[in-house]
């Protein structure tokens, strides 16, 4: 079993989607290995998204992230990180599959609802960036 980490933006949540989204996640099979609302910090954002400094959004990006608290959560399945990056779609909505959550709820190509990490090491990264290991020994299947 492969793990990613997804996020519930901003906008997710100010809009009442979370348990649209999460019961998307859990009836494609996703476990759940953790997950909690956290309200980012500046820093934490520009961390997170250290990759994009410098790129033309990265300052929207980072206003967008702490404008309003996220849910972030660990998800486990075989082949996880493609598994969710299926499921929510491509990052701007217009471009997005139909029956993706982008394509579904996504707002615009900043407001898009969800992340997903784009490889196994950067998950590994971003879960250990907002979990300790401890947070994430539960299983569901006991
Ligand atoms: P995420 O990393 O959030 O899962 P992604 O991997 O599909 O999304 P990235 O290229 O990593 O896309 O961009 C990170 C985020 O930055 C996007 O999800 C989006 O919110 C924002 N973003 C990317 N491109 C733009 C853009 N051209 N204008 C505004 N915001 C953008
Ligand atoms: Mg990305």
């Amino acid at each position: 079993m492969k793990q990613t980490l997804a996020i519930l933006k901003p906008d997710c949540l100010q809009r009442n989607l979370v348990g649209k989204v999460i019961d998307r996640i859990e009836e494609n099979g996703f476990e759940i290995s953790g997950m909690k609302m956290i309200k980012m910090t500046k820093e934490q954002a520009e961390g997170f998204y250290a990759v994009h400094q410098g790129k033309p959004f990265f300052a929207e990006l980072v206003e967008f992230m702490t404008e309003s608290p996220v849910v972030v959560a660990a998800l486990r399945k075989e082949n996880a990180v493609q598994a969710w990056r299926d499921l929510m779609g491509a990052t701007n909505p217009e471009n997005a599959a139909p029956g993706t959550l982008r394509k579904e709820y996504a707002e615009s190509i900043g407001r898009n609802t969800v992340h997903g990490s784009d490889s196994d090491a950067n998950a590994t990264r971003e879960i250990a960036f907002f979990f300790s290991e401890s947070d994430l020994i539960l299983t569901q299947k006991g």
